[in-house]
């Protein structure tokens, strides 16, 4: 593979400079680097900032490219889910095209790593994992994508789910799912039970999402932690949205903030405001690793989110209340390399010997950036060029 020499970049904001890329590592950072081999690429000044990481995404949901959906649903967690299960169908919703489109919009706009939930059911079975995964293959060299097998439907209360998790366990999922033990499947038990079985029997780790409020999701929680210290699953397992922990009891959050860190299990968040959020400065003082996405996009569920992790950055910092210069820097941290940590990735940043997966971003410091930047200027995926001006240069079908 060719070297890349990128010239006129500032590193973080930092003073003007140039990057030798090879073999999809940064290997010189100084200005005026002479490569008479390599190829050039101009950043024109622009802030080279670490790749961002969607941590937090369904790539088989979204409507991307098939007309605006007319939502009839409305915001019941129930409703929804069984809506999407009979609209898939009805719309003839092709799983593989979809979230090729969804995955390569996020490719050209920043993204090098992806973590998707992908729905298994027993209506639809396992095509939307089929479609992930080819999606997943196809796009190897753009933009890795880690695929969360999710019963969206519930497990307990639809017997055959688990059977069809663990077929996509088999099938190349890289982590098992789960949802709302409480909430959705009425039995906290045997959904956790089921999951962290699943996943001690594929060697894979955990991705649950945790609508659960309050003092419910506080005892889900504690019923996962349990489970992550009776199984030794510690730091393979990430909990996302966990609303609980925004609520208004402090002692009983700490309480699960100290146990999250000493097992060391993630937290994923999407910023979300229509609820009570965990708080990203409480939750990474705790020393616990985080990272954000922006959930399904364009779909059955909702026609805000965007496939644009520097927006995501916008909204975790608004509702977290984060205004100055270092917080916004923060709030980008947590949006790039806070979920390359979730996902286990390493050497992701903008330094000597990090990996080559960078988004370059334009701004007159890195704070402008973040506030009011974008689209991406360039994306780099492991030194190879996969995005200009927020558009991915692989045609999306
Ligand atoms: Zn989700």
């Amino acid at each position: 593979m060719t070297d890349l020499l990128i010239r006129n970049l500032r590193p973080m904001g930092a003073a003007t400079t140039d990057m030798l890329i090879r073999e999809g590592r940064i290997v010189k950072m100084m200005p005026g680097i002479d490569a008479p081999d390599a190829a050039i690429e101009d950043a024109k000044g622009a802030i080279a900032i670490p790749a961002l990481v969607e941590a937090h995404t369904h790539l088989d949901k979204t409507l991307m490219g098939m007309g605006w959906y007319e939502n009839a649903i409305g915001a019941d967690l129930r409703g929804m889910i069984d809506n999407e299960r009979a609209e898939r169908r009805r719309l003839n919703h092709d799983p593989h095209r979809q979230s090729m489109r969804h995955a390569l919009a996020l490719a050209g706009n920043g993204v090098t790593h992806i973590r998707s939930h992908v729905d298994v059911d027993t209506d639809n079975g396992l095509a939307a994992m089929k479609g992930v995964l080819k999606t997943r293959d196809a796009l190897r060299d753009v933009v890795e994508i880690e695929i969360v097998a999710f019963p969206q439907s519930g497990l307990m209360i639809r017997p055959g789910t688990a059977e069809l998790l663990d077929e996509a366990l088999a099938m190349g999922a890289d982590l098992v799912g789960g949802l709302d033990p409480c909430g959705i499947d009425h039995d906290p038990k045997g959904h956790l039970d089921t999951i962290f079985g699943l996943a001690e029997k594929h060697g894979k780790g955990i991705d649950i999402h945790l609508h659960e409020a309050r003092q419910l999701g506080a005892f889900s929680m504690e019923l996962i932690l349990e489970r992550t210290r009776a199984l030794g699953m510690k730091g393979k397992v990430a909990i996302s949205h966990a609303f609980c922990l925004g609520m208004e009891d402090w002692n009983r959050t700490q309480a699960l903030l100290e146990a999250l860190a000493d097992q060391d299990v993630a937290i994923l968040t999407t910023g979300a405001p229509s609820i009570e959020v965990p708080a990203v400065k409480r939750v990474l003082g705790a020393g616990i690793r985080m990272g954000a996405g922006c959930d399904g996009v364009l779909d059955t569920w909702n026609p805000w989110n965007r496939p644009d992790m520097l927006d995501r950055v916008r909204i975790v910092a608004q509702k977290n209340n984060m205004r100055s210069d270092v917080d916004l820097a923060l709030a980008l941290e947590v949006c790039s390399t806070g979920g390359a940590a979730v996902m286990g990735v390493t050497g992701h940043g903008v330094a000597l010997g990090s990996n080559a997966d960078l988004a370059f971003v334009n701004g007159e410091t890195l704070a402008e950036a973040v506030a009011v930047g974008g689209p991406v200027a360039l994306t780099v995926k492991a030194g190879r060029i996969t995005g200009r001006a927020g558009q991915p240069l692989m045609e999306a079908p």
